[in-house]
């Protein structure tokens, strides 16, 4: 610990934290950020892959909300234009869907008229021949014609490893591997973050004016943690959180290149096909879990992937028949609401425990506006009332190409980007996890590479190599199990 404070450590390495690190970093505050496993392992590599304002949340009369991720969705795409992909989406109506084709199209008009400015594209209604001349695969049965609008595809571990490498590019230091245990007051007058390094085996004690608690759905426990330590005999704080796992199958490419928003058939929810990366991910489903999260709450069921290719069935006949290649599972950081969970809000709050701060809720494509709500909180705390963030559009640091060696990927992602495993290279800084084999073969000159670079002798290097391929057996496990006959 140094004799000066830092201004800020926060806790929790997904896209909220790094965020706040990014824009906190760029205006000269001193930052550390801790994450106890790797950056972006939790939701923020599992997402749905949007830049969006969420059509289905007009429903709701969020119009707020959605004009707002809308102008983000812009802005973000010019940080990050290389991970970003503007992509036209077909919504089907079919005879009997929840919502008739005129609700339809008026949302979409609404969806264009909230973007203003930020529109990438006006939307359009096509008759069903028209929908399956653009996707032949679409299933025709009861097709009455369909809807044509266009949202940002991204790619969410590497734009969040970018805002990372942003932060430290600008001072923040980012420990991964480091997990918050507990605060209590600093030597020098501020608050005494501890925290287990996990990789070097060891306390870090880091000293700081405030905390931000960016822990996802996780905030409600680290909150208690961080509250309850520092002051002993303080009442748990109130539950924030309401979380809710989301799963995605990753299938090879389904459609011509369009994104499809579904109504499913067994509960009218929402569900997408996501053109990424020469794949489709298809998602999402929405279950709610206990907050804190249980250590199995994040892993997708066999019901879950059942749910997922029964609705790809029904509306990608032919396709769907695909053998999955991979699934995604996440936890969203919802805040508490009453009602259906799959209809709370996606707002953010952040809540203030003195020196400590939660920011709970939210989405990624609405990361800069978390970031700024956050520090305009603290702004006084820190000694800059009145005096604005800036947060200028400039481009993020670009990953390395996909077509480099996967060695020179491993000693890149090493240097520059925070990986300290075998999976974080492969499943979080490239795009070797969407390959065929899923990485297999790229993970051994992965791990030699990162054993080069991060000093691992050879049982350790077999030991990672290992750890990686039992997960994807286990994957691959459950794969199976859910398409056996149940
Ligand atoms: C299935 C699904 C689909 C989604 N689709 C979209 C979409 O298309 N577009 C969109 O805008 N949003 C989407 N979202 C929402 C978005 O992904 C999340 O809101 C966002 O990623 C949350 O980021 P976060 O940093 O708050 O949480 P996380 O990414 O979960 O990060 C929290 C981090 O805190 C760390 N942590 C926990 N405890 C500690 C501790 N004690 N010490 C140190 N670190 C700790 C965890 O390891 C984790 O890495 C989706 C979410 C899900 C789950």
């Amino acid at each position: 610990m140094s004799e000066t404070p830092l201004d800020l450590v926060i806790v929790g390495g997904g896209i909220t934290g790094l965020g706040v690190a990014r824009l906190a970093a760029r205006n000269g505050l001193t930052v550390a950020l801790l994450e106890r496993a790797d950056l972006a392992a939790g939701a923020s590599s599992a997402s749905s892959h949007m830049l969006h304002g969420g059509l289905r949340y007009l429903e709701h009369g969020h119009y707020r909300l959605v004009r707002e991720a809308l102008h983000e969705r812009t802005a973000v795409s010019r940080l990050a234009p290389g991970l970003t992909r503007p992509t036209r989406f077909v919504l089907p109506s079919y005879r009997g869907d929840r919502l008739p084709r005129w609700m339809v199209r008026a949302g979409l008009t609404m969806y264009d008229l909230l973007a203003g400015r930020a529109n990438l594209a006006p939307h359009a209604s096509v008759r069903a021949a028209e929908a399956r001349a653009l996707e032949p695969d679409l299933a025709g049965d009861g097709l009455l014609g369909a809807g044509l609008y266009t949202d940002v595809v991204m790619d969410d571990a590497r734009l969040a490893i970018a805002v990372a490498r942003d932060a430290a590019a600008h001072g923040a230091l980012i420990h991964t591997r480091t997990e918050a245990l507990a605060a209590r007051p600093g030597p020098v007058g501020g608050i005494e973050v501890v925290a287990r390094d996990h990789h070097a085996g060891r306390e870090l004690h880091l000293e700081a004016r405030a905390v931000v608690n960016a822990t996802g759905a996780w905030g409600d426990e680290v909150r208690r943690r961080l509250v309850c330590s520092l002051t002993p005999g303080a009442p748990d704080p109130a539950p924030l959180m309401r979380p809710s796992r989301g799963v995605h199958l990753v299938f090879p490419a389904l459609t011509r290149g369009h994104g499809l928003l579904l109504t499913a058939r067994a509960d009218d929810r929402v569900i997408f096909v996501i053109p990424f990366a020469g794949v489709s991910l298809v998602g999402t489903t929405e279950v709610e879990v206990a907050s804190p999260p249980p250590a199995c709450g994040g892993a997708a069921t066999i019901e879950e992937i059942r749910y997922l290719r029964a609705e790809l069935a029904r509306a990608l006949p032919r396709p769907s028949r695909a053998p999955v290649l991979a699934v995604t599972s996440g936890i969203r950081p919802l805040l508490a609401a009453g009602g259906a969970v799959g209809e709370a809000p996606r707002e953010h709050r952040v809540v203030e425990d003195g020196p400590i701060l939660t920011i709970a809720g939210g989405k990624y494509t609405s990361f800069r506006l978390m970031a700024r709500d956050t520090l305009a909180v603290l702004a006084t705390r820190l000694g800059r009332a009145g005096r604005p963030f800036h947060d200028p559009i400039e481009p993020l640091p670009t990953p390395l190409g996909d077509d480099q060696p996967a060695e020179r990927l491993a000693e890149f992602a090493a240097d520059a980007e925070f990986a300290r495993s075998v999976e974080d290279v492969v499943r979080r800084r490239t795009r070797l996890w969407l390959t065929p084999d899923r990485g297999r073969v790229a993970a051994g000159p992965v791990s030699v590479a990162l054993a080069a670079r991060l000093g691992w002798d050879e049982t350790r290097r077999r030991d990672e190599l290992q750890r990686f391929h039992d997960a994807l057996a286990d994957e691959d496990r459950l794969l199976r199990r859910a398409a056996e006959e149940p």
